[in-house]
């Protein structure tokens, strides 16, 4: 059906493409006579059913030539790429020779042979290896080649050859790989493919001929800025490939551009990209031709754009009521949000560039310059940020990278060592600053105007634009960005579920207050007794032959631990703050190796037999199913009860400072109520021993963790003494599947090819077995108490599926590592709109 203005086309019959060409007929641009073929015409097609070509080319331009472009509902779904120039044949050859010049005519004739040949004629690509060039002798062995391999005569009728393009297009849609490719992408499996046969306008010619592509905004910043390329004498997106010859669009300091070259074509380029803007409500990418310095517009997409981009420019579409805030939030998908997350030199603040290079992992950061790996990994011991400067990196550096906050190198481009490690570590990296002299033999770098910079001098490396920069310049943390904030603020004006981060230093808990999470949901509070100073004491405990003798040892943790909690509730301002009692086995707290155990046994002053005797007798068959958690709790009670002590005795400290402080305290790894029931009295006499003490009255919650199957069974009679519930999925996906979570990855790619899962349910949660647990648990658990407060804290407590089951369920929030925040912000929100 012919594109008009009023042709009825919609994108799930007749694919993005067309649907958008109707759009910008409608706009009454300059658009060439396109006739669009159905998802059901192009099925037919390539079940050998063939529309009416004659009919189809009779609705061009006698003599026309014509191009073929794929247009499947979603442009990421992958397809056919477009062929060019159907209808060229010897006639047309000699008669485009007269108008466009012979070699041009000669060099489309050449590769739309080449393009029938391979394509349509599936005939070995190899066979056109030897001939490069435009000149009359290497069109006639280009179609010489074409008649030996095809055993026929180069097709000279456009029907046969349109007839020939179009099923061949239909048939690559329905073939296994193409199947494959749009199915990892997201495609349903009956996805169609619809094909827009479009007049081809010649950009060769007379007066100012050519093609390119021009767009609004900076696809990598989102800024606004024109921005695209144009060549002269050029057809299809060879202008973006090229660089020699190719014009930037707007006129200014790089050089000639098209603005120069043909300003009335430049001015309507404009005026049609902002109408599209307005119209479409969307950044569009035009692709076009000038033909005798007028402008043609051949196709529009969605322009692509980064992480970065996609914020701002859905933010700046709202901004200019182009389209709502709600549109906004729904136009940013939520896991492109990671990429954003890291430092950025302040905009505001003032560069001294000492060079460039390619930036090749974003983010800044400000350091010491060290020249090796060993003076990385001395640097950060004693907790001085450094810069790695090297030629070159390799494998041997990683330990160096892992100590530096930025990775300098003069050699490399984006995919070296570097770049690639530094990317994966999310390190700001610069990679092949060849402005800069390195002489790192002599330990120094030179800079562009002759500065001498030497080991421990302070630079910045500005991963995002490729600068090093001298001193430390002002940063801005990674969640300051205007249009990130705004588009932040927009979606929590729609979110309808809370968001909480896993924090288990005051570190994390800073990074979850910038990102905004609404508490802390899961604080583990193991990770504080790793601290060399701490662990000694912990196997002291551990060989604690009394509760009085291990009570004591304890005394010495309290005030460490209240420490930690105090920070915890001042850096969260009267936030929620969830913290987990005690939860791994104890013997991961002892030494393994006869070096470590003797050296416990002289911190200790015991013979070394006791320390293997005491490692011997805490062994476990499967630890992660044995003595820990409330187990411990029930057994070894002087840790819970020193731990409550010290988030008592730190309510009362953060309080009296800052906003009152409700703690909330949650018991791992329940199974029965009564395990519950012992905690909570023993908890409920230490709050009361510390108000008497201090003369201070404070409130706590007291919850439960849900992460064994029973828990979730039972939840009816454990909500009866817990003030929330929360889910924590990793032991529950563990023990729901009777898989270890520490063993599973040895089979778990296995078991997903064969299709066994559908997914690694410890990262993608099992909404059929582990989900209904949920669901039970959560319904058990507010039938005997309607107000209790549902959360997941699991690793999956951060996945846009796993917010939407816990929304669904009528979860009060999810909880996530403070990096995903963000993310868990916008994919709640958008559930919401
Ligand atoms: C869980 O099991 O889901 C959980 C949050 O606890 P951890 O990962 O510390 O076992
Ligand atoms: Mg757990």
């Amino acid at each position: 059906m012919p594109i008009t203005a009023k042709a009825n086309l919609a994108t799930d019959s007749h694919g993005g493409r067309a649907k958008c060409l109707q759009r910008l007929v409608r706009l009454d641009l300059p658009v060439p006579h396109s006739v669009a073929l159905s998802f059901d015409a192009v099925h037919a097609i390539a079940n050998g059913v063939m529309p009416d070509i004659a009919g189809i080319v009779g609705q061009f331009t006698s003599g026309a030539l014509l191009c073929v472009r794929p247009s499947s509902a979603d442009p990421d779904w992958g397809g056919p790429g477009a062929v060019l120039n159907v209808g060229m044949n010897d006639a047309q050859h000699v008669r485009l020779s007269n108008t466009l010049g012979h070699d041009a005519a000669t060099a489309l004739y050449s590769r739309f042979v080449q393009a029938y040949g391979i394509h349509v004629a599936r005939l070995d690509p190899d066979i056109f290896d030897d001939f490069s060039g435009t000149d009359e002798d290497t069109l006639r062995d280009i179609l010489a080649a074409y008649e030996a391999e095809a055993d026929e005569r180069f097709p000279q009728d456009i029907e046969t050859q349109l007839t020939g393009v179009l099923r061949s297009m239909a048939r690559a849609w329905d073939g296994t790989s193409a199947r494959l490719l749009r199915a990892a992408r997201g495609a349903p499996p009956d996805a169609g493919l619809g094909l827009v046969v479009q007049q081809m306008i010649s950009g060769f010619g007379q007066g100012e001929c050519g093609s390119g592509v021009f767009q609004l905004v900076n696809t990598s910043t989102g800024a606004a800025q024109i921005t695209g390329r144009y060549l002269s004498q050029s057809q299809g997106r060879e202008a973006l490939g090229a660089g020699a010859g190719a014009l930037y669009l707007e006129r200014d300091e790089r050089g000639r551009s098209l603005e120069d070259a043909a300003p009335g074509a430049f001015a309507a380029l404009k005026a049609h990209a902002a109408l599209m803007r307005q119209k479409l409500r969307e950044e569009m990418q035009i692709e076009f031709v000038i033909a005798d310095g007028k402008v043609h517009i051949l196709d529009g997409v969605r322009v692509p754009r980064s992480a970065h981009a996609a914020v701002r420019i859905a933010v700046r579409l709202a901004s200019d009521d182009i389209i709502t805030p709600q549109e906004a939030v729904m136009r940013v998908e939520p896991n492109m949000l990671t990429e954003l997350l890291h430092r950025q030199v302040d905009p505001e603040a003032e560069r001294d560039v000492l060079g460039t290079g390619i930036a090749a992992s974003p983010g800044a950061a400000t350091g010491r310059i060290v020249f090796s790996a060993i003076e990385a990994q001395a640097s950060a011991a004693r907790r001085e940020p450094c810069v790695l400067v090297r030629r070159e990196t390799s494998p041997e550096d990683v330990r160096g990278m892992h100590a530096s906050v930025a990775v300098l190198t003069e050699r490399g481009g984006m995919t070296s060592h570097a770049a690639v490690i530094g990317r994966g570590m999310g390190l700001p990296c610069i990679v092949g600053a060849s402005s800069l002299r390195f002489d790192t033999r002599a330990g120094q770098i030179i800079a562009a105007d002759g500065r001498v910079l030497k080991a421990g001098d302070i630079i910045t490396i500005d991963g995002s634009s490729g600068e090093i920069l001298a001193g430390s310049p002002s940063m801005l943390e990674p969640a300051q960005d205007d249009a990130f904030q705004r588009l932040m603020a927009w979606a929590d004006a729609e979110r309808d579920i809370g968001i909480r981060a896993n924090a288990d230093t005051p570190e994390d808990a800073q990074t979850a207050r910038n990102f905004n999470a609404q508490g802390i949901g899961l604080c583990r509070t193991e990770h504080m007794f790793f601290d060399p100073a701490r662990l000694i004491v912990m196997r002291e405990m551990i060989f604690a032959e009394t509760s009085s003798g291990r009570a004591s040892v304890l005394e010495r943790l309290l005030p460490m631990q209240r420490d930690d909690f105090t920070q915890l509730f001042r850096i969260m301002e009267g936030q929620p703050v969830c913290i987990r009692l005690f939860d791994p086995p104890l013997h991961e707290f002892l030494p393994t190796t006869r070096d470590g155990q003797l050296q416990l046994a002289e911190a200790l002053d015991i013979p070394i037999s006791a320390v293997t005797r005491r490692v011997d007798q805490m062994r476990e068959h499967n630890p992660m199913l044995g003595l820990r958690g409330v187990r411990l709790g029930v057994t070894v009670p002087e840790i819970y009860d020193m731990q409550a002590r010290a988030i008592f005795e730190a309510t009362i400290e953060a309080s009296r400072d800052g906003a009152p402080v409700v703690p909330e305290i949650m018991i791992p790894l329940v199974s029965a109520k009564r395990e519950v029931e012992l905690v909570k009295s023993r908890i409920d006499a230490v709050a009361t021993a510390v108000r008497s003490e201090r003369g201070q009255d404070f409130d706590y919650r007291l919850g439960v963790m849900v992460e064994t199957p029973r828990a979730a069974l039972r939840a009816q009679d454990i909500a009866a003494h817990a003030a929330f519930l929360s889910f924590g999925t990793n032991d529950l996906t563990q023990m729901t599947y009777g898989l270890s979570r520490d063993d599973a990855g040895r089979f778990m790619s296995a078991y997903v090819q064969q299709g066994v899962f559908p997914e690694d349910p410890f990262h993608v949660m099992d909404q059929d077995g582990v989900g209904e647990l949920l669901k039970l648990g959560a319904s058990r658990g507010r039938a005997a108490k309607p107000g209790i407060t549902l959360s997941i804290c699991g690793e999956h407590g951060g996945n846009p599926e796993s917010i939407a089951f816990c929304r669904e369920a009528g979860f009060d929030y999810v909880s996530c590592s403070p990096f995903r925040v963000p993310v868990a912000r916008l994919a709640a929100a958008q559930l919401a709109i």
